[in-house]
């Protein structure tokens, strides 16, 4: 009854005997199947060694799909119940499909597979009787995770009418020189405040832009108020301030990105300088053309800071290859600061490195004098947290920087 059946040979239509291996737990995912006719036994085996027949699938049916769409090894067996004839489906097929498919439609695919790939896992451990419960608990279960990807999808339009009804705002928060105590900057941070749903975090809905690409136009109107925010702070309050932008790896890798920064900045009275780009670093190991592009700001005076660094890959040949003027310390290292040696060796650590490659550090997250006073001893140019202030909105950023208040820290 085991015997496997070989289908690299014969292919792309099928026929096998009653009795004969499609696939095998734990193989590699090469093809789908579509059953022309017969039947195909799907199964699992659980702790016991229990065969567990799961389904038994009939013509019409696909099957094997699942580990061709995320690439992860068959979480269970295929058999010929019957006689069977197959179409077979490549994984090119497949994949390119995917590929190109809409982002939301992406997220409903993964949460169904997660929902099918818990369950053949659920019913393998052996741990759980499909009783009358379990099925409810896995409606349930399953109905929740469709629910979240539908909630994606209303917020993705409520996103889109939020974008043309001025409800982002950006919001600033201050960069302190750590030596002068004067506040030199701030990082531009989006803000979403919707009628209905009251503060929506970054957190959420800049991912969602950046999947729709929705970021493209939202970083362009982003650069645009930023721009004129430098110029109002100049008028009112003299001070030639920088901002420091976060770009996403949809827009670096945005053909247009560079032109339409670089018209826009030209048209105002602000410096290339005066206009940081944050970038995460996943961002250049993602972005295809990351390397050229992210030169060619640097060429036109724009300094790149490499954001969060050391809570991604770390990979050091970043620092190697592109051409950082800053470093942001990540939060995660600074808010245990004062208590974790840990931390402290890896703050010192990431200074001393961007201090020899000619790179200036600031470190984010700071909440308390404690955390400030250390980074200050270790040689840490600039600083922003909590502690300073909150990301404000601009009229609020103008009162800052006109009584320097920070100044007396
Ligand atoms: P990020 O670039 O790492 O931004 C710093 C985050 O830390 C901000 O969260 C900020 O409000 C928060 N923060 C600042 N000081 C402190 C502190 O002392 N303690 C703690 N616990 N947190 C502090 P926020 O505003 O929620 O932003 C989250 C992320 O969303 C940002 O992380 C950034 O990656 C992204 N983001 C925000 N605005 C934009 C935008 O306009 N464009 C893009 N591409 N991403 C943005
Ligand atoms: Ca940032
Ligand atoms: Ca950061």
């Amino acid at each position: 009854m085991f015997k496997k059946y070989d289908f690299t040979q014969k292919f792309p239509n099928q026929t096998l005997k009653a009795g004969e291996c499609i696939f095998q737990e734990g193989d590699k995912g090469e093809f789908a199947y579509i059953i022309d006719e017969g039947e195909v036994e799907i199964s699992t085996t659980s702790v016991n060694n229990e065969r567990i027949i799961l389904n038994i699938l009939k013509t019409g049916d696909l099957f094997g799909e699942l580990a061709l769409v995320d690439g992860s090894p068959r979480s269970a067996s295929a058999y010929a119940k019957t006689n069977v004839a197959l179409t077979i489906v490549t994984s090119e097929q497949v994949k390119t499909r995917i590929e190109d498919a809409d982002p939301i439609l992406k997220l409903l695919l993964m949460v169904v597979m997660k929902y099918f790939r818990s369950e053949t896992g659920r019913l393998r451990s052996g741990k759980e009787v499909l009783d009358q419960l379990t099925l409810e608990n896995t409606k349930k279960d399953y109905e929740d995770k469709i629910s979240h990807a539908i909630d994606l999808i209303r917020l993705e339009s409520e996103l889109r009418n939020a974008f043309d009804r001025n409800e982002l705002i950006p919001f600033y928060q201050p960069i302190i020189d750590l030596k002068t105590n004067l506040i030199v900057g701030f990082e531009v941070l989006l803000r979403w405040f919707s009628p209905t749903k009251g503060n929506v975090s970054p957190g959420i809905f800049i991912p969602l832009a950046e999947s729709t690409s929705l970021i493209i136009p939202i970083g362009e109107w982003l650069l645009k108020q930023g721009l004129k925010a430098i110029e109002e702070i100049k008028n009112k309050t003299n001070y030639d301030i920088f901002l420091s932008i976060n770009v996403a790896e949809k827009q670096i890798s945005y053909a247009d990105f560079l032109t339409s920064f670089k018209s826009r900045i030209n048209a105002s009275s602000v410096k290339p300088q005066q206009i940081k780009l944050e970038i995460l670093e996943r961002s250049l190991f993602e972005g295809e053309n990351a390397f050229s592009l992210v030169n060619q700001c640097r060429d036109f005076g724009l300094p790149l800071v490499i954001d969060d660094f050391g809570t991604g890959y770390a990979n050091l040949s970043y620092l190697k290859n592109f051409k950082f003027d800053t470093m942001k310390i990540d939060q995660s290292f600074v808010k245990d600061l004062e208590n974790s040696d840990k931390d402290l060796i890896i703050c010192r650590t990431l200074i001393d490195l961007s201090l020899g490659l000619n790179m200036t550090t600031v470190a984010e997250g700071i909440e308390n004098k404690l955390q400030l006073d250390i980074l200050r001893s270790l040689g840490c140019n600039y600083g922003q947290g909590y502690f300073f202030s909150p990301a404000l909105p601009l009229e609020k950023a103008i009162d800052l920087i006109q009584k320097q208040e920070i100044n007396r820290l």
